[in-house]
């Protein structure tokens, strides 16, 4: 038996991102994928869309979380 060295890198496929609100420029933390639509704390604008696989952000990305 070999024993192999085996590095697993994880490979996060998602992100959390911070958004600025298109309508108040609230920031907000989302998740990019999303699987329900996320919405302004502030004003209750949609900020992602979710399409089945990655979500789409209909706001301003301002910083990526990891
Ligand atoms: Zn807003």
């Amino acid at each position: 038996m070999s024993r192999k060295k085996k590095v697993l890198i994880p490979m996060p496929k998602s992100k959390f991102l911070k958004v600025k609100c298109p309508s108040c420029g609230n920031e907000q933390i989302v998740f990019d994928h999303a699987s329900f639509p996320v919405r302004c704390l502030i004003c209750g604008a949609q900020l992602v869309q979710p399409t089945g696989a990655k979500a789409k952000l209909l706001g301003e990305v301002v910083k990526i979380l990891s």
